[in-house]
């Protein structure tokens, strides 16, 4: 089956590499090897990649820029299609709307905006991950959400066709949009900003990037806030409040510097991660009430 498969991949001119390790891919640096790692880096190519695991039932999934992704330890048995650092355009459709390769990276983004003096998504600068990832999971900080800026976005179905989505039919809600846990993979995005004073967009972004670096555990590998933020509290202030800051299994701990992030100390599983996040969310139900449920995306 994977044979077949590989031989239409290089017909078509479709990059790809076997038994990749998802370490290389995931900024949580763990995860087993995918058994195909394809890399188009053409629309086209995405969807001819994506009609070709329907017709040699290779199962497939969607890869970004891996910075919301938990891959175990026995890796993925099937394609992981990336586009992150592919299809990675930005351009300028009018005076005030962006059109970007979903592979784009939010960073290159922000700073695109900011050449163009467009306001709006400053919010996003730092949140290490690709435009279709960040949509994917309507990605915000800092009182900003992607919500608030995609007007649309093109995305290919699971038989390789393309289509066109607008932002009313996207279902965004905290965490959560219209592709999230489809099989879709978006493909460009198109981002509507306002006409601002770029002194004090760049301020802003400043600001923000300074106050990530001061709280967040960046010189660790994790995946950003381990746990989705529970209805009328922070997942990191529970976990704070259980005493939980630096409880550790194997090299997966709870960051000393931010309690809503498990860090890998360097060696971490993927089961040390789970087995960790279970064992915080059943301390911090009992003691608080709350339930924690996962952030990060586990494959
Ligand atoms: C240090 C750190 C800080 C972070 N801070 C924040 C923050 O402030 N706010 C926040 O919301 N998140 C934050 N994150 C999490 C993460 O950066 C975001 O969720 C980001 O939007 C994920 O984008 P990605 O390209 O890395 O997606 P991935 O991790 O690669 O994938 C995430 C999900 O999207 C899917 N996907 C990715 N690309 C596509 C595509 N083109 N088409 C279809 N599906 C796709 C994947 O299949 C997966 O289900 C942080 C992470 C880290 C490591």
């Amino acid at each position: 089956m994977f044979t077949d498969f590989q031989n239409q991949l290089k017909l078509n001119n479709i990059s790809f590499s076997l038994n990749e390790s998802m370490k290389l891919h995931t900024s949580f640096k763990i995860g087993g090897a995918a058994d195909v790692f394809v890399m188009p880096d053409s629309v086209e190519k995405c969807c001819k990649a994506i009609s070709l695991c329907g017709e040699f039932n290779v199962p497939y999934m969607i890869v970004g820029k891996g910075s919301n992704l938990l891959v175990g330890d026995d890796g993925y048995r099937g394609a992981a299609i990336c586009i992150s650092n592919q299809l990675s355009y930005i351009e300028l459709i009018d005076n005030n709307t962006i059109k970007c390769g979903a592979g784009a990276l939010l960073s290159t983004v922000c700073n695109f905006a900011l050449e163009n003096e467009l306001a709006g998504m400053e919010f996003a600068y730092g949140i290490p991950g690709s435009l279709g990832g960040a949509v994917v999971m309507n990605a915000g900080a800092y009182g900003g959400e992607m919500k608030d800026i995609v007007c649309g976005c093109e995305y290919i179905d699971e038989k390789g066709n393309l289509h066109s989505i607008n932002a009313d039919e996207l279902d965004f809600s905290y965490r959560h949009s219209y592709f999230s846990d489809k099989s879709l993979c978006i493909v460009s995005v198109t981002l509507r900003l306002n006409k601002g004073d770029p002194t004090q967009i760049k301020q802003t972004m400043t600001e923000l990037l300074s106050r990530r670096k001061e709280k967040q555990p960046l010189d660790f590998p994790s995946a950003g806030s381990t746990f989705k933020r529970p209805e009328g509290s922070y997942a990191s202030l529970l976990i704070d409040q259980c005493g939980l800051k630096g409880f550790r299994v194997g090299d997966a701990q709870i960051s000393e510097k931010h309690a809503g992030f498990v860090i890998n100390l360097g060696d971490a599983t993927c089961n040390d991660v789970l087995s960790l996040s279970q064992k915080v969310a059943e301390i911090v139900l009992e003691k608080t009430g709350y339930k924690l449920e996962l952030e990060v995306k586990i494959i």
